[in-house]
């Protein structure tokens, strides 16, 4: 089973469903509509044809939506066709709507003047142009290009080092998050996310907006900003994961840091038991070619030893040519990569790790232990939210783990997540009670369950589960666990239990 979990953008290279479905069965575990291009109507179609091709399958696939957060744009051109910027050419930037040219074009950000000053280093498409601020008006901002190139439409303008005096959340952002909620998606990303306020005010509107029994839309904080990293461990408590967004990391800070930044934000994510995201420029160049770099081939692998829980393909899948190509090629290097065991490279972070004090530390490190001592790689949890086998993934124990569970939603969600295979099973007469869930952790209030031993249904129905699904085999080892589950024997359990053994009455 590949561990590492591969997020694909969506866009129109994989519009159709038939191409979701071939990249799903490549290996596509997570798909992700980004809100800084296309309608609303476009995107319901895209979630929609989404949901559609895993339905198709009975593959579970999570969703994420990306807001676009602060980030600051041109606007259009004329007849949409690129210009050329020249060096040591005059170039305008303004908030005034025009039509775009060689000589000026709009920009989405109405505070751009003010936050600039003769000497601001301008960044467009991903710093491919590079402008300097000689003057500026209450609307228009006088430049001179330093690095020249095409200009297309609605490219990203970066700031460096510049302090934005501009909302973590824009308009569009509300009205994105609102549709992305109803739609009831796994993640909301955030891009640009400064401090960890920002992730506040989108982790309480989501509970607003949760239409969940229970979990929820797990907040993602894109770490793209200097600020970000500055503010990186703050961010992290706040957050439910992170994700290197290194295209516009590498804009913000500079390129030669963002390998420093990816190792050092996917170490601080694992250790205090977050996902986290590698993303961009992964098999760049497989956008026009059916075939990787050796150096992409290297990276991927790379960001999969350093811990990732999923690798990003954007532009890859979302408008190259190849998508489905990609998508085999990123899968092909997790699972080589995979073939080296975590342990021959470094040390699982948690068990050097102090204690935590918390009871689901406690679990998953015995059920760690307890796997490494009747010798099974395989751990299958009851899981109703997602959360314990969220947390079961973040001790990275390596083992091969069954997120079972009567959520489709959690069933979802936990396909991003590093090293859990979710699977849906029927549930047993369980009646859950979300107003019973104490601190979050996995629930069943089994007690209302007449005539028959609970513990012992559920273990039944999780042996069906990996039986039918044919992970595990009869006489095979394996450890069960579950969360805080009232009312009956399972309750923060970790057994060792062989598939096909009599199941112990009370
Ligand atoms: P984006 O985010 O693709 O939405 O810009 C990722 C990144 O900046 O790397
Ligand atoms: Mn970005």
């Amino acid at each position: 089973m590949r561990k590492a979990k591969i997020l694909a953008t969506l866009g129109p290279a994989s519009d159709s469903q038939a191409v979701i479905e071939s990249m799903i069965t490549a290996g596509v575990n997570a798909v992700r509509i980004n809100m800084s291009h296309g309608t609303e109507e476009e995107h319901t179609a895209t979630l929609e044809r989404a949901r559609a091709a895993a339905a198709n399958l009975k593959k579970p696939l999570a969703i994420l939506v990306d807001l676009s957060g602060p980030k600051i744009r041109t606007r259009t051109l004329k007849d949409g066709l690129p210009v050329e910027l020249k060096v040591g050419e005059e170039f305008t930037i303004t908030t005034r709507e025009v039509e775009g040219n060689g000589q000026i074009v709009s920009t989405n950000f109405s505070g751009l003047p003010e936050a600039v000053e003769p000497g601001t280093r301008i960044l467009i498409d991903d710093g491919a142009i590079e402008l300097i601020v000689e003057s500026e008006t209450a609307t228009d901002i006088m430049c001179r290009v330093e690095v020249g190139g095409w200009l297309s439409e609605r490219k990203g303008i970066n700031l460096p080092n510049t302090p934005l005096p501009i909302a973590s959340m824009t308009e569009k952002d509300e009205v994105d998050l609102i549709w992305a909620m109803s739609k009831n998606v796994d993640y909301i990303a955030l891009s640009f996310v400064r401090r960890a306020e920002d992730c506040r005010v989108v982790k309480k509107k989501i509970k607003e907006l949760n239409k969940r029994r229970m979990g929820r839309a797990l907040l993602v904080a894109k770490i793209e900003k200097a600020e970000a990293i500055e503010n990186l461990d703050a961010i992290i408590a706040e957050t439910d994961g992170v994700m290197v967004a290194r295209g516009d990391l590498g804009v913000e800070t500079s390129v030669e840091h963002v390998p420093v930044y990816q190792k050092r934000i996917i170490e601080k994510a694992v250790a205090n038991d977050k996902f986290v995201i590698t993303a961009t420029q992964m098999l760049q160049s497989m956008i026009d070619s059916p075939h990787p770099t050796r150096a992409e081939a290297s990276d991927v692998a790379n960001a999969v030893w350093d811990g990732s829980d999923a690798v990003m393909l954007s532009a890859e899948t979302a408008s190259g040519s190849y998508p489905l190509e990609t998508v085999q090629t990123m899968a092909r290097i997790i699972d080589a990569a995979e073939t080296v065991k975590p342990g021959e490279l470094r040390k699982p972070v948690k068990f050097s790790q102090p204690p935590s004090g918390r009871t689901s530390q406690a679990l998953c490190k015995a059920a760690a232990y307890a796997a490494k001592e009747v010798m099974t790689e395989k751990v299958a949890v009851f899981t109703e939210s997602g959360l314990m086998a969220r947390r079961l993934s973040s001790i990275r124990s390596g083992l091969q783990t069954f997120g079972l569970t009567t959520s489709i939603d959690a069933c979802n969600q936990l396909a991003l997540i590093w090293g859990v295979q979710p699977m849906y099973h029927r549930a047993v007469q369980a009646v859950v009670d979300p107003q019973e869930s104490i601190g979050n952790v996995t629930m069943m209030d089994l007690s209302s369950s007449v005539g028959t031993d609970a513990t012992a249904e559920l273990l039944m129905v999780g042996e069906t589960t990996l039986l039918e699904a044919g992970v595990v085999e009869r006489g095979e080892t394996l450890i069960m666990m579950a969360g805080r589950l009232s009312g009956h024997g399972l309750s923060s359990s970790v057994i060792v239990w062989t598939i096909g053994e009599e199941i112990p009455r009370r």
